[in-house]
C-alpha cells in the first residue's frame, strides 16, 4: 500500500468514498449523524466483524449510552480490567461507539466503594470508549449519612472539595446520585433523601458552575402513596413519601445546571407517566431524562408495548422536547462477561441490544438526537476523543471524514486494525497522516 503511486491511492480512495455513499444510499437509512460544526464525522460501512466465533452485523450508526456501570472487586487489581473487557465486547457486539460509566448509587455503608479514582484510569486507557461520571461512591453516600438540618458550613465545604476534584480529574458529570432508590431483590439498598435536600441544591450549583450534569435516579412519587405490592418492607418503607415538589425546588434552584432524571420509561411506582414528565419538561427547561429500556413493575409506562411497538405518545412526547432525551441503558458489565439486563419482555440475553429495537422505532430524526447527538452537548463529550475502534477481526477499510480543516477531508485506512485504530480520529500528527 504504501508504495503505491498518489494517483492509484486517490484513485483507490474515490472507489471506497463511491462504494460506501452507494451502501450509504441503501443500508443507512436512519440516523448517520450530519456534519454539523465542530463534529468528526466516523463513518462505518455496514460490514460483518468476526468476534470471537461469531460474525455480527456491525452496526451502521452511532450510539453513545449515557448510563452504565462495571461490576467489579475494587480489591482486586484485575477485576476492573475484566469488567472493561466484557464492556467493551458488548459495545461492539452490541453497536455502542461510546459508553459514559459510573458507580451505581451506593448507601453510606459503602461509601467509597469506587468512585472518580478508580473510574479514571479506564477512561485514560480508552478514553475513545468511555467516560465517566463520579459521585455514586463519594457525594451520593454523603447526602444519605447527612440529614438536611444536620448539614453544616464544614460538611458543605468538603462536599464542594470532593464535587470539585471529581471534575478536575476528567468526569464529564455527577451520577449516579439517588433521591429515592427501591430495593428490588436482597443486597439492593433502599436510599431516600429529599430531592431538595442542601447538598443536592449546592451539587446543582456546583454543577452549573461547572457546566456539567448530575444523573438523578428518583421513583416519582406524586403523592404519599403505599409501597407497590411487590417489593419488601423491610428493607422499603410501607408508605412512600411524595417527592415531586421537592424535585421541582431542585430543578428550579438553579437554571444553569443540567438535572438528568435517569431510568425513564422504567417506572417502578406507576406514576412516571408520559403526561407527568411532559408537565415537568414543560415547566423546567434544566430537566433531561435518559432512557431505559427494561421491564419495570409498571410496564404499561414503557416506551415500548407488548409487541415491541413504541407508544405513540412516547414517540409525541420525545417529538416535544427533542433536545432533552439520551439513552441511558444502565447495563451492568461483570468480571467473567456476564452482562445483567432485562429486555423489554425480561429476556436477560437478548441477540440484539434492546435500546437498538428502541431506536429503530423511533422517527430517524428524533433516534439520531437521543442516540447521539444530545449527548455531545448536554455531557460535553467531545467526538474528537472518540473514534470508532475497529475490532482486531475487521478485515474493511474504513473511510472518516473531519469537520477540521487541518486535517485531511478523507482519510483511507487500510486494512490493518492496528494502524486504523491509530489513524482514525483528527489527533493524528501530520507526519503520521503523510505515510498514507
Ligand atoms: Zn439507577
Ligand atoms: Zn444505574
Amino acid at each position: 500500500m504504501f508504495l503505491m503511486s498518489m494517483q492509484s491511492k486517490w484513485k483507490l480512495i474515490a472507489v471506497l468514498v463511491l462504494t460506501l455513499v452507494i451502501l450509504g444510499a441503501v443500508g443507512w437509512q436512519q440516523f448517520v449523524p450530519q456534519p454539523t460544526q465542530p463534529k468528526t464525522i466516523t463513518i462505518t460501512p455496514v460490514v460483518t466483524t468476526i468476534s470471537g466465533s461469531q460474525t455480527i452485523a456491525q452496526p451502521d450508526r452511532i450510539v453513545i449510552d449515557t448510563h452504565a456501570h462495571l461490576q467489579w472487586d475494587p480489591g482486586s487489581e484485575s477485576s476492573s480490567d475484566l469488567a472493561v473487557k466484557t464492556a467493551l465486547e458488548n459495545m461492539e457486539r452490541f453497536g455502542i461507539q461510546k459508553t459514559l460509566i459510573m458507580p451505581p448509587p451506593f448507601p453510606a455503608r459503602f461509601a467509597e466503594t469506587y468512585d472518580h479514582k478508580e473510574l479514571a484510569e479506564i477512561t485514560k486507557k480508552y478514553p475513545g470508549r468511555f467516560a465517566v461520571l463520579a459521585a455514586g461512591g463519594s457525594l451520593n453516600p454523603m447526602i444519605h449519612l447527612t440529614r438536611p438540618e444536620e448539614v453544616t458550613l464544614d460538611i458543605k465545604r468538603s462536599f464542594q472539595e470532593i464535587a470539585e476534584g471529581i471534575i478536575r480529574n476528567g468526569a464529564v458529570g455527577f451520577g449516579e446520585t439517588t433521591a429515592e432508590h427501591f430495593s428490588l431483590h436482597a443486597g439492593h439498598p433502599y436510599l431516600s433523601a429529599p430531592p431538595d435536600h442542601p447538598l443536592f441544591l449546592l451539587l446543582a450549583e456546583i454543577a452549573a458552575n461547572n457546566n456539567v450534569p448530575i444523573d438523578l435516579h428518583m421513583e416519582a412519587i406524586p403523592q404519599d402513596m403505599l409501597l407497590p405490592k411487590e417489593l419488601d418492607s423491610p428493607p422499603n418503607p410501607k408508605t412512600l413519601r411524595e417527592n415531586m415538589a421537592a424535585f421541582e425546588r431542585l430543578l428550579s434552584y438553579n437554571r444553569n445546571a443540567r438535572i438528568i432524571w435517569a431510568h425513564a420509561g422504567w417506572d417502578n411506582t406507576g406514576c412516571r407517566t408520559v403526561a407527568l414528565m411532559q408537565q415537568l419538561l414543560q415547566r423546567h427547561p434544566n430537566l433531561y431524562m435518559s432512557i431505559k429500556i427494561q421491564k419495570p413493575l409498571f410496564p404499561e409506562n414503557m416506551p415500548l408495548n407488548e409487541k415491541g411497538d413504541i407508544r405513540p405518545q412516547w414517540v409525541d412526547l420525545i417529538r416535544s422536547y427533542p433536545d432533552r432525551f439520551v439513552i441511558g441503558s444502565d447495563t451492568f458489565y461483570g468480571v467473567a462477561g456476564e452482562v445483567t439486563w432485562r429486555t423489554p419482555t425480561g429476556e436477560t440475553s437478548p441477540k440484539e441490544n434492546p435500546i437498538w429495537v428502541f431506536l429503530r422505532k423511533l422517527p430517524p430524526d428524533l433516534a439520531q438526537k437521543v442516540a447521539y447527538e444530545n449527548v455531545l452537548w448536554i455531557y460535553n463529550v467531545k467526538t474528537d476523543s472518540a473514534p470508532w475502534q475497529i475490532s482486531s477481526g475487521s478485515l474493511l477499510d474504513i473511510v472518516c471524514t473531519f469537520a477540521d480543516n487541518t486535517y485531511p477531508s478523507v482519510c483511507c485506512c487500510v486494512p490493518n486494525p492496528d494502524r486504523c485504530t491509530r489513524q482514525i480520529g483528527p489527533r493524528v500528527e501530520p507526519k503520521e497522516r503523510k505515510r498514507f
